[in-house]
């Protein structure tokens, strides 16, 4: 199985992948390709595989996505199909942290063998004061990620199941009974 997580930036998808990654031992992200730079911490080959938007340009060429998206202007984010088959082969279950689009794309692919989970922040104004708390993107960058994620919450009836992320214990008690039931966990 496949386990796809959509969500507007900030609303807990990073903090729901880490909650089931440090709780169960059958699931492993996959690490998608980005040309945009690390941020805080973040390391190569850990949260993203960091590369150039030529190299990614050139990987895009090459057909080694399953599916990408230009994000945000010239910055690319992309799922390498040899990243599904590095996890499958170990036989656990590939979580997906990709934007609406990209969700809506790998499940139109995976169709019944994935199930597509869109978190949704509590209000937009929650969402950009968690952005502003993270403390990791400037301004501008803020404002940005606040008005895709208005767009993107359109979309969210077109998800398997919608988990609204507002006190986190009842967020992650319903994502784990939302597992169970797909025999996930
Ligand atoms: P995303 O991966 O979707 O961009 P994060 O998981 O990084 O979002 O969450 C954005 C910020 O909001 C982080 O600082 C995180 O600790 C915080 N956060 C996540 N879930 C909640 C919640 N239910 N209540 C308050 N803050 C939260
Ligand atoms: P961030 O810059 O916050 O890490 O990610 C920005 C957006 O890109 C998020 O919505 C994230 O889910 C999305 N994203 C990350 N990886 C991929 C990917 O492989 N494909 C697509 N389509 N979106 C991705």
């Amino acid at each position: 199985m496949i386990l796809i997580f959509c969500a507007p930036s900030g609303s807990g998808k990073s903090t729901f992948v880490k909650y089931l990654l440090e709780n169960y031992k059958n699931f492993e992200l996959s690490i998608s390709a980005t040309s945009r730079q690390p941020r805080g911490k973040e390391q190569h080959g850990v949260e993203y595989y960091f590369i150039s938007a030529e190299e990614f340009r050139k990987l895009i060429n090459e057909d080694k996505f399953v599916e990408y998206e230009e994000v945000y202007t010239d910055y690319f984010y992309g799922t390498l199909k040899s990243e599904i088959e590095r996890i499958q082969q170990k036989g656990y279950t590939v979580i997906f942290d990709v934007d609406v689009k990209g969700g809506l794309n790998l499940k139109k692919i995976f169709g019944d063998d994935a199930l597509s989970v869109f978190i949704m922040p509590p209000s937009v104004e929650e969402l950009s004061r968690r952005l502003h708390g993270r403390g990791t993107d400037t301004e501008e960058m803020i404002q940005k990620r606040v008005e895709k994620a208005s767009k993107e919450m359109e979309d969210a009836p077109y998800f398997d199941k919608i988990i609204v992320n507002d006190k986190l214990p009842i967020a992650l008690k319903e994502l784990d009974e939302l597992l169970k039931e797909y025999k996930m966990i």
